[in-house]
């Protein structure tokens, strides 16, 4: 099961419990990396732009004022924003992740497109050996007859049968991929026989009002248990990028 486990340093873990201090800032040189189980999917947060003052600096321009640093009126005013849907100021705080994620996740993950820019490896250019996720026994969950979509929380009987023979089906279309490269056929045509559960790669900028969206779909109990697992990892980081914002949105309700 991929499941998000961010480490937070102390002074992270201080602002989660509210105190209206600004996050540390992040940068390229000291990223925060969550890696996914089967050691292969991660998602990183590169770089942040503003903080929690800037939400409350573009809402205080509306009556020409500016604050210099967070105080307890600021908090109040950034959960007034978020509850009462004010969500511009939101837009302007801005995150950039390196995520590395299957296909099948990113597919759903893309759908989030508003408040995004995004950049991905590509397979006309790239032949490097493609990676694969492999559900583990516990990832096999039973189809749920009751739901339109989804699955049971259990796996199915077969679940060790079935995961032995995902993998070889997975390593049989790596090695198909690599002969048609060998007989020349140009990469974008050799992806072809590619599985939807090769991993991929880019960069993704969007702002902290398009993350908590993202994370309020994608952490919902109707969301897929793999796309899930990321939207949990961005949303730890983006808490402790954006303590206040992030609380005061509280993306397990959803924004707009
Ligand atoms: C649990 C779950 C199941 C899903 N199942 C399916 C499925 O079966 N099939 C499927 O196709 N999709 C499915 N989706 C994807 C879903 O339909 C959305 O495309 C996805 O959630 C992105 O939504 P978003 O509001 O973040 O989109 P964004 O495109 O990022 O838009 C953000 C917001 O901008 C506004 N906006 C965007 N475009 C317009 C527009 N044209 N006009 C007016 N306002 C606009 C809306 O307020 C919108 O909510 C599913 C999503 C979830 C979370």
């Amino acid at each position: 099961m991929l499941r998000a486990t961010v480490t937070v340093d102390e002074k992270t873990a201080e602002a989660r419990r509210g105190a209206l201090k600004p996050a540390e800032p992040v940068s390229v040189a000291s990223p925060r990396r969550w890696t996914a189980p089967d050691g292969v999917g991660f998602v990183e947060l590169l770089d942040t732009f503003g903080d929690d003052l800037t939400v409350v600096n573009a809402a205080r321009v509306s009556f020409a004022k500016e604050s210099a640093e967070m105080c307890e009126r600021d908090g109040k005013l950034i959960k007034y924003l978020a509850d009462h849907h004010h969500v511009t100021p939101f837009f302007h705080p801005q995150a950039r992740f390196r995520i590395k994620m299957p296909i099948f996740v990113a597919r759903e993950w893309y759908r989030h497109q508003i408040g995004f820019a995004r950049n991905e490896v590509s397979r006309r250019y790239v032949d490097s050996r493609p990676e694969c996720w492999t559900p583990a026994n516990e990832d096999l969950r039973a189809r749920d007859p009751r739901a339109k979509q989804g699955s049971r929380p259990d796996p199915i009987a077969e679940a060790a049968w079935s995961q032995a023979r995902i993998e070889k089906f997975q390593r049989e279309a790596v090695a198909f991929y690599e002969e048609l490269l060998g007989v020349g056929v140009a990469p974008e045509i050799a992806r072809c026989v590619l599985p939807q559960s090769m991993y991929t790669e880019f960069i993704e900028t969007g702002s902290l009002a398009a993350y908590a969206r993202l994370c309020g779909l994608r952490l919902g109990p109707d969301a897929q248990r793999e796309i899930q697992a990321y939207a949990g990892a961005v949303s730890e980081l983006m808490e402790g990028a954006f303590p206040v914002s992030w609380q005061a949105l509280s993306p397990s309700k959803g924004s707009d």
